[in-house]
């Protein structure tokens, strides 16, 4: 209940603009409800395009006195911000889990992988060097500058509610610029708290806002809004292509990360014991719903059966349950949506001769809950090849060659995370390269890090988060050109 979540300590149940915890114009709230019991957690302002349009004027005010900060300043901060998230770790793990369902142990994973990208950023942000260039003329002198692009936008989704936020607002903070959030509405809470200790840390007014409500309704501000130089948006590729396409007119710098459809290939030289245990990871992490899960695995034929029995062996030793029962591994779908979806790729997928070899319907729990579910002989005609499933479904399917096991990775126009194990140095250049992704997990299932440069090709996405490479999404280079010397 909404008294329950006071123990948090933190502000709920107002967005925070320009410093300030605010309802919505019109008074108006949207309900968030924890996944696993149905239960109502509290509400948040259901806020439209006024709202946010005070919001980036407030981040616009801002630009100036944080821009001309020093990164070492500006540094300062995000490091207090990282080290209030840490301290704060067992609290805002247990509000994860209430609105978005994950077990406990993966939402405290989450606060430290969303916190690291804060430290890491405020440390890069000092290390932002810009170049000298050996002139064309002997009068001229050529320099590049590194600066802030301005005010920017996220649009960040529910499956992680706190790291997918840091990934953007970091970044965005420590090159100089201002941010406007607009956080999914099923875990608002995750943001908002983020927002509280962001104030507690030193972070001036206006620099990050959050605003909350209809995803058109802000969207469609934050994407044509021209005081916003810049947008980064974390979701489905349906809606990352609409909001290219609304950035469009304003022609702003756009940061996308999208669908995935991973392939997980297991060739016959594999260790087989790690390969399942990558799979496990890969595929049932956040019940599934990460956008680098496992989507399609891929087993070749004369080790088929035998990773098959090893795996579903593996995947029925899995705990379902409430994500702050102790020892729950997988927890429910985020709603009855999410639900639908991976019941509809199921149901398909034993229509066109799949085998369900382990779960295969909703669990006995009930509510968003779903078995882990494990279906061989997979083909590519299923709606689980071509589509991301989101959830607990292990497709299996077979091939015969090293070359079918590429042309079938490579066959979906998605390309964001592939995995593969494999003990032969040559197969592991060749399949490494050849794989149109932008990640490849090589006899690794678990690859996201904040040292690492995440993101996609194809229809996955646009740019790349964390890393060294991640701040250059927020930043401008200029040419300055020198003459008569
Ligand atoms: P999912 O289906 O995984 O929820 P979405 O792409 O629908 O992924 O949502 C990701 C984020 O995008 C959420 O914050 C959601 O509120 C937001 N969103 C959804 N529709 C729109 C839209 N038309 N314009 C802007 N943002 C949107």
């Amino acid at each position: 209940s909404a008294k329950d979540m006071s123990k948090f300590a933190f502000q709920f149940e107002k967005a925070y603009i320009n410093g300030q915890w605010v309802d919505a114009d019109n008074k108006a709230t949207i309900a968030v409800t924890n996944p696993a019991t149905g239960e109502l957690i509290g509400t948040v302002p259901n806020m439209g395009a006024t709202e946010t349009r005070r919001a980036i004027e407030a981040a616009n005010k801002a630009l100036p006195g944080w821009r001309s900060k020093t990164a070492k300043e500006r540094a300062r901060i995000l490091r207090n911000w990282f080290d209030l998230i840490m301290k704060n770790q067992d609290a805002l793990a247990q509000l994860m889990t209430a609105e978005q369902g994950k077990p406990l142990a993966e939402s405290k994973g989450e606060i430290a992988y969303g916190a690291s990208f804060i430290e890491w950023f405020g440390e890069e942000a000092k290390r932002l060097y810009g170049e000298t260039i050996p002139g064309h003329a002997s009068d001229k002198r050529l320099i590049v500058i590194k600066q802030a692009i301005g005010v920017c936008a996220a649009i960040t989704p529910w499956n992680f509610p706190s790291a997918m936020i840091t990934r953007k607002v970091g970044p965005a903070l420590a090159a100089g610029c201002t941010i406007v959030l607009k956080p999914a509405s099923q875990t608002p809470f995750s943001a908002l708290a983020l927002c509280q200790l962001a104030e507690e840390a030193g972070i001036p007014p206006g620099v990050f806002s959050c605003v909350t409500g209809s995803a058109t309704a802000i969207g469609g501000e934050l994407s044509s809004n021209p005081i916003v130089k810049k947008l980064s948006f974390t979701g489905s590729t349906e809606i990352g292509k609409l909001l290219l396409a609304q950035c469009a007119t304003t022609v702003k710098k756009v940061s996308m990360e999208l669908g995935g459809n991973a392939p997980f290939i297991v060739f016959d030289d594999a260790d087989i014991d790690l390969a399942v245990a990558g799979t496990i990871i890969s595929k049932y992490r956040n019940a599934g719903q990460t956008c680098v899960c496992a989507n399609r695995i891929m087993v070749q034929d004369s080790i088929y059966d035998i990773f098959v029995e090893k795996f579903a062996k593996a995947v029925s030793a899995l705990k379902v349950g409430s994500g702050v029962e102790a020892g729950t591994v997988i927890g429910p779908l985020i709603d009855e949506r999410a639900l639908l979806k991976v019941e509809e790729q199921v149901n398909d997928a034993v229509k066109k001769g799949g085998k369900v070899v382990l779960g295969g319907k909703r669990h006995a729990l009930g509510g968003s809950f779903y078995e882990p579910t494990v279906v061989s002989g997979a083909t590519r005609d299923m709606l689980a090849f071509r589509e991301e499933t989101f959830g607990p479904l292990a497709p299996i399917f077979k091939f015969s060659s090293e070359a079918e096991a590429i042309e079938m990775a490579n066959d979906t126009p998605f390309g964001l995370a592939a995995y593969f194990y494999s003990q032969n140095i040559g197969r592991i250049w060749r399949v490494a390269e050849a794989l149109e992704y932008g990640m490849v997990g090589i006899n690794e299932g678990l690859i996201s890090n904040e040292v690492a440069p995440f993101g996609g090709v194809k229809e996955s996405g646009l740019g790349r988060e964390g890393s060294q490479h991640g701040i250059e999404d927020y930043l401008e280079m200029k040419y300055l050109c020198m003459g008569g010397i």
